[in-house]
């Protein structure tokens, strides 16, 4: 139940006075829905309005100036507009006027009164000119003219100067609220009370008052940021606190590990060490397994699998994609077989009677493990006892989708999987809910691969190079960016990149897309995969995770187009074997700095970690597109680079707060229940979570 306290800005934006049916969804798609979402606009600029001498007008800028009305010219014409001559000791301007109501100008500003006017001046071929001023009032009412005005973001049909205005009614109706911050923290970090801390972000007395660095606006991140993180703590306890089987760490999967060609690296241990903690505690586990493409994420959750088998239990493996899942069947049901661990793989190509017949081994728990697609999660598949689901590409299936997964048992234990390298300060704002276990190091004997950024106008040298490299029997995979807004249109680009290669390569070239059906799209990925095809043409498709050792080239067009963190997974299906591997970023020049710099970072690490980590600074926080598609949560004030170091001061907070007061009912408890209603996040909510 929200509280009372918090009905006023609860309120639709139609309770704002002056905000009606015409400019309701202006301010919706600006701010939001209700009150508080105004309340929640932060000003970009401040416009200081202190008068000058019409002599020292700058161009372009927003000035004042006290004036003497010495002329109205009516337009001659109706599309010209009205002008209005006025002169300072210091010199002459003109005030254009457009529309019907111009001709009021004459009775509402006589020759010879003296004026107020402020606005945006320009100074040009025109002469010294300001379109509509934003203030022109007597002088007896100057105090009607703010001397410091702050610019919120607008929309067409909604000029900053409403917006602003229905901002500071919003910040009328906001109430003082209960303190939630801990208070030798918030004496620590000179945070004001929050409606304090609005009114300093609503009316700044200086630039500087802008700044998300100013202790009331980290204090408006920091409550957003808290808020989050409180809610993802209670998530997790919630999961904690329902048993779960113990699952003991078994001879099975000691010799499972034994018998692999390699030895564990010392992340790929340390992982597993963490998980069989987990398994063994009693307590469900919610485990994200973090590590670049190629890190050795699916060997580690093999040996899961085969602890919890040794225990009687069942796991589920579950891709996103059929190829994926034919992967991991192949890489884990030799070793789990060999042990005795049986081993189904499930997908949608299944049907009839071999379908049925691998329900019931899976219902009848003679299968101990299943490995599939969605096929997983149908109504109709049943486990005998599942209690370890693995997801693959977590980020891929939506909460419900891994929910229904984990509902085929009771208590499942989770296991997550990334390839997606998040910065390690993000982590817990994306990841919050779920204890996370790092493979930071790389299998031993993988060559680094060697990368080029090349101008698109060398395209005929990329071609002659990888006509010799095929040649010789070498492999490559081409990437065409998904770039347009239409699907069509992309699709027509990568067919014709398709036949220019073959043209200049031979028929040796195959295209893959995700428009194509999944059979099919399997065939092709198999004609690859066994060799019959040298260059595979494709969209992001093989963004995921696919395993071709033979491919060596990664051509990679619109380099400049992808985010650093999908560069970087692309160029990992090459390097996977021990020839040299080369990948080559076409790029449209010129490239702007930032590109410039993010195809460097590429260029000198292949550390899926450094590479987020540097990704994060370079943005200084700026472009969020990213970020959001790696799950960045989508914050009013928290920047990720601004405010990193809160982050991490607000999940210690959470956990304190959890372990002392799991229900919130101290005084700051009560506080912080009105927090999470003010920003909506809610332990019960679908966050980003694992289910
Ligand atoms: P991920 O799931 O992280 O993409 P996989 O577990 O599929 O990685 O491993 C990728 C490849 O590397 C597989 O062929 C696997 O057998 C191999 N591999 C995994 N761990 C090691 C290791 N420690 N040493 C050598 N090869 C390894
Ligand atoms: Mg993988």
């Amino acid at each position: 139940m929200r509280p009372e306290i918090l009905f006023p800005l609860f309120a639709p934006v139609t309770s704002l006075k002056g905000v009606g049916s015409r400019l309701a969804p202006l301010l919706e798609r600006l701010a939001g829905p209700i009150v508080r979402d105004v309340l929640f606009l932060k000003p970009h600029a401040i416009v200081r309005r202190t008068p000058a001498v019409l002599s020292a007008v700058r161009d372009g800028e927003v000035m004042t100036f006290e004036v003497t009305i010495e002329e109205h010219q009516r337009p001659r014409a109706q599309s010209q507009p009205w002008r209005v001559r006025v002169s300072d000791p210091t010199g002459f301007m003109t005030l254009v006027f457009f529309g019907r109501f111009a001709d009021q100008l004459e009775s509402r500003h006589p020759v010879g009164a003296k004026r107020i006017i402020s606005g945006k001046v320009g100074d040009d071929k025109f002469g010294r000119q300001m379109v509509h001023p934003d203030y022109m009032v007597d002088p007896a009412k100057a105090g009607e003219i703010p001397e410091l005005e702050t610019i919120y973001p607008a929309t067409e049909g909604l000029p900053p100067r409403r917006v602003r205005g229905f901002v500071l009614e919003a910040l009328e109706r906001a109430p003082a609220l209960p303190e939630w911050q801990d208070a030798a923290w918030k004496a620590r970090e000179h945070f004001p009370a929050w409606r304090e801390a609005l009114e300093r972000l609503h009316a700044p007395e200086s630039e500087a008052d802008l700044s998300p660095l100013t202790p009331h606006y980290r204090r408006l991140a920091y409550d957003e940021l808290l808020a989050h993180q409180l809610a993802m703590a209670q998530r997790k306890a919630e999961r904690r606190r329902e048993p779960a089987a113990k699952i003991a760490a078994g001879a099975i999967a000691e010799k499972v590990r034994a018998d692999l060609p390699f030895v564990f690296t010392g992340a790929q241990a340390r992982s597993l060490g963490e998980i069989r903690a987990d398994l063994a505690s009693g307590e469900r586990m919610s485990r994200l397994i973090q590590g670049d493409v190629g890190s050795g994420k699916t060997v580690v959750a093999m040996c899961a699998m085969a602890d919890v088998a040794a225990g009687g239990g069942q796991s589920a493996l579950m891709a996103p994609t059929e190829i994926l899942a034919r992967q991991h069947f192949e890489t884990i049901s030799g070793p789990l077989n060999d042990h005795g661990v049986g081993v189904v793989l499930l997908t949608g190509r299944d049907k009839g009677k071999p379908r049925a017949e691998k329900l019931r081994a899976l219902a009848a728990g003679e299968a101990k493990v299943a490995v599939g697609t969605h096929a997983l999660f149908q109504d109709d598949v049943a486990f005998h006892r599942l209690q370890l689901a693995v997801i693959d590409e977590q980020h891929r299936f939506g909460v419900a989708e891994r929910q229904r997964l984990q509902a085929k048992g009771q208590a499942v234990h989770l296991i997550a999987m990334s390839a997606t390298p998040i910065p390690r300060t993000l982590e817990l704002t994306v990841y919050g809910d779920l204890d996370v276990s790092r493979i930071d190091e790389k299998p031993p004997g993988r060559t680094p691969v060697a990368t080029r950024a090349v101008p698109m106008g060398r395209i005929a040298e990329v071609e002659a190079r990888l006509r010799q490299a095929t040649a010789e029997g070498a492999q490559a995979f081409w990437i065409c960016p998904l770039v347009s807004e239409s699907e069509v249109s992309d699709l027509a680009a990568a067919e014709r990149r398709a036949a220019d290669l073959t043209e200049r390569i031979g028929p040796s070239v195959g295209l893959i897309h995700g428009k194509l059906p999944p059979a099919a799209k399997d065939a092709v990925m198999a004609e690859f995969a066994e060799g019959r095809l040298s260059v595979l043409v494709a969209t992001t498709v093989v963004e995921v995770g696919v395993n071709v050792p033979n491919a060596t080239i990664m051509v990679i067009e619109q380099a400049e187009r992808f985010g650093l963190a999908q560069l970087h997974q692309l160029r990992g299906r090459v390097g996977r074997g021990r020839q040299e591997s080369a990948c080559v970023l076409l790029y449209d020049p010129p490239l702007s700095e930032t590109a410039q710099r993010r195809l460097d970072i590429l260029r000198r690490t292949d550390d899926g970690f450094v590479i987020a980590e540097r990704d994060l600074e370079l943005r200084g926080g700026g472009d969020a597109l990213g970020l959001r598609q790696s799950g960045f949560p989508d914050y009013v004030f928290a920047d990720p680079f601004a405010h990193r170091d809160l982050i991490a001061a607000a999940g210690d907070d959470a956990r304190l707060i959890i372990n002392r007061d799991p229900d919130l009912t101290s005084e700051r408890g009560k506080g912080l229940r009105v927090l999470q209603e003010l920003f909506d996040w809610k332990a019960g909510m679908a966050l980003k979570d694992a289910g």
